[in-house]
């Protein structure tokens, strides 16, 4: 059943009525919670204040917050009512309709901030195209780890440098070993690059001690969010062995504004890749659980136009959500509400569908053409990096806007 608003809604919209995702714009110099449709935004906290939500059966007041963590924190039927709600107020002239004047404001010219509080922030890698183009150039014999089918291979990253959406980012600076040198440098990295990934905020907390059972797992997550771990191949290249990623990464991680929920993303559910061989039983799960999320990626260099450098899918992750957040607290870990987990990078079979500047350039030993005659094998100054995600099915479109971020010098 296709529905209408009396919002002009654009057929083209990521915003479109079946999806109302959470942000935090400003509006009179405040931080004020909201849910996106079309070039409209919906005033969470002016809804609040002339009374909408009193019936919710969930303590408004969260509204009043800078950050959504609160909102969240109120729980599924919570979210599921405010959501009924939302999308019966805004496909007929009720209530809403009537206070359209106080609560419903322009996005196109709102300035987006961080929709949460990031708590713990966890990085997997749970794409096998990645992993093993990755592993080929760093390690050409033994791409794929023998772990890697059998565990969602993850890292604990740094919350403090995630951004949101338009921060720009300084080149890092860092020690790098360069090919063929005795002893490592001291300088500018030369090889940045963006990674491909998609966030997941959790929803619900657990206690220290408590696992989540893969069948509980997705009623642990509130929604997603574009990702792009902005990555300093050099320095990583020198850092990581033996313990993994560290300065190559948390100098910044940029997420999209708006957190599309998993209730809007339901009718995007596909299966995941066979996972061969059979992984243990903690990991086995029933039905459909990876989601058919459309991605992209342009880079725009300063004064010039953009050029699409990948196109990928959310589906081709080999570990889905359930898997991860289930493997992460199998050992007693336990998560809050805010936490993030993003995937790692996306990559498809094709080249075209590689999530990294590494991988599209093959660890820099080939150029990827941009539009006007120019190429690219790492992230130059000035050069913007934009990530597009979205769904489409059946008419219905839900998308997440984009998540760009500059790189200066
Ligand atoms: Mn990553």
């Amino acid at each position: 059943m296709s529905m209408n608003s009396w919002i002009d809604i654009s057929p083209t919209s990521d915003f479109s009525i079946y999806n109302l995702p959470y942000g935090i714009f400003i509006r009179d110099e405040k931080h004020t919670p909201g849910v996106a449709i079309g070039d409209s935004i919906v005033d969470l906290n002016a809804c609040a204040k002339v009374g909408l939500f009193a019936h919710l059966g969930f303590d408004y007041s969260v509204f009043d917050d800078k950050v959504l963590n609160g909102f969240i924190a109120c729980g599924k039927d919570a979210w599921s009512a405010l959501r009924a709600f939302l999308t019966a107020e805004l496909t007929s002239e009720g209530q809403l309709y009537e206070f359209r004047e106080k609560v419903v404001v322009d996005r196109l010219n709102a300035v987006m901030c961080m929709p949460i509080e990031v708590g713990d922030y966890t990085d997997f890698y749970s794409s096998i195209e990645h992993a093993t183009n990755v592993g080929k150039m760093f390690r050409p014999d033994n791409p794929l780890l023998p772990n890697w089918k059998h565990i969602p291979v993850g890292y604990h990253g740094r919350s403090s440098s995630i951004v949101i959406s338009g921060t720009s980012l300084k080149r890092p600076s860092g020690q790098m070993m360069p090919p063929d040198a005795e002893k490592p440098v001291f300088g500018k990295s030369k090889r940045i690059d963006l990674e491909l990934e998609m966030g997941f905020i959790i929803g619900k907390p657990t206690n220290l001690g408590e696992s989540i059972a893969i069948e509980q797992a997705e009623e642990h997550i509130f929604g997603k969010v574009i990702f792009n771990d902005w990555s300093a191949r050099d320095i990583q290249k020198w850092e990581y062995v033996p313990l993994g990623p560290f300065l190559g990464k948390n100098f910044g991680s940029s997420i999209s504004p708006w957190i599309v929920t998993m209730e809007a993303l339901e009718p995007f559910r596909c299966a995941s890749i066979k996972q061969d061989p059979e992984v243990l039983p903690y990991l086995q799960y029933q039905g459909d659980k990876n989601f058919d999320i459309n991605l992209e990626v342009g880079l725009t260099p300063q004064g010039d136009e953009e050029t699409t450098i990948a196109k990928s899918n959310f589906k081709y992750m080999y570990w889905n959500m359930a898997q991860q957040l289930t493997h992460h607290t199998v050992n007693g870990c336990n998560v809050n509400v805010g936490d993030l987990m993003a995937s790692g990078t996306i990559s498809g079979k094709e080249k075209g569908s590689y999530g990294s500047l590494l991988e599209l350039s093959w660890g820099g030993t080939e150029v990827v053409q941009l539009k006007n005659g120019k190429t690219r094998t790492f992230i130059e100054d000035n050069d913007t990096i934009t990530i597009r995600a979205w769904c489409e099915k059946d008419g219905k479109r839900v998308g997440f806007g984009e998540c760009n971020g500059k790189i200066l010098p």
